[in-house]
C-alpha cells in the first residue's frame, strides 16, 4: 500500500527531466530544433539574410509564465543553443516562484520591431539587431540575451530611454511593482546561471536586461 502510494505521489513532486525537456508539475518546458512553421515567422524579421547565425544554432522554446493578472499563459522564445538549456531551468525556476512576466512572445508577431515589442511589454531573446544607436549587434542577434518586462524595467542611457513610453519607471528609487533591482528573484536566478544584469552597467543602465558572454 504504501508503495502504491510513493508511486502516485512522486511523480507529482519530483521534477523530471530530460536534455531538451523539464518538468515543473504538469507544465512542460521544451527546447527543440526552430520548427519550419517558426522558420517562416522570422524569416525576413527577427532573421534577416544578414543574419550572422545560422537556425541550427538557435533553439526554440516554449515556456509558462504568469501574467500580471496571475493567469497561467504559455509563452515562446528562440534563443542560441548554448543557453536553451539554463533558459528552461530559470523559466521553470520563476514560474515555481508564480514570478509575474506580462508576455513572452516572438519579437516577430512585432515585426521583430524592438521598440513596438517593449512598448507591449514582451518579453523576447533572439533578435538580429545592433545595439541602440549603435553598429555593433547586440547579443539578442546572438540569442544570448534575454529582455524581461522591458516596459517597468527600461534601457536608460543619459535622456534616452527605451520603451519611450518607459518614462514612469525612470526613478529606481521608486517603488512600483515588477521593478528589476537587486534583491529581485528574477535577477537572482539568471546570475546564478552565470548571466550578467545590464542593471550593473555603469555608462548604460539596461535593467530589462541578461546575457551570457560564452
Ligand atoms: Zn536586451
Amino acid at each position: 500500500m504504501f508503495y502504491l502510494l510513493f508511486l502516485f505521489l512522486v511523480p507529482q513532486c519530483i521534477i523530471a527531466q530530460t536534455n531538451d525537456t523539464l518538468r515543473y508539475k504538469a507544465f512542460l518546458f521544451v527546447s527543440r530544433p526552430v520548427p519550419e512553421a517558426v522558420k517562416t515567422r522570422m524569416q525576413g524579421k527577427s532573421m534577416p539574410q544578414t543574419a550572422t547565425v545560422s537556425y541550427d544554432e538557435l533553439r526554440y522554446l516554449t515556456v509558462f509564465h504568469y501574467d500580471y493578472e496571475g493567469t497561467i499563459r504559455k509563452g515562446e522564445l528562440v534563443c542560441n543553443k548554448a543557453i536553451a538549456k539554463d533558459l528552461l531551468f530559470i523559466f521553470r525556476a520563476l514560474f515555481s516562484r508564480a514570478y509575474s512576466i506580462n508576455s513572452i512572445r516572438l519579437v516577430d508577431d512585432f515585426n521583430a520591431d524592438d521598440e513596438a515589442s517593449m512598448q507591449a511589454n514582451n518579453t523576447s531573446c533572439f533578435n538580429c539587431r545592433t545595439v541602440a544607436h549603435s553598429k555593433t549587434l547586440s547579443k539578442h542577434a546572438f540569442g544570448m540575451a534575454v529582455d524581461i518586462n522591458p516596459l517597468q524595467n527600461p534601457y536608460i542611457k543619459g535622456t534616452h530611454i527605451q520603451p519611450k513610453t518607459a518614462t514612469d519607471f525612470v526613478d529606481r528609487t521608486k517603488d512600483f511593482p515588477h521593478k528589476i533591482d537587486e534583491n529581485d528573484f528574477c535577477k537572482e536566478v539568471f546570475e546564478s546561471y552565470g548571466f550578467q544584469w545590464g542593471g550593473h552597467w555603469l555608462s548604460i543602465k539596461d535593467y530589462q536586461h541578461f546575457e551570457k558572454r560564452k
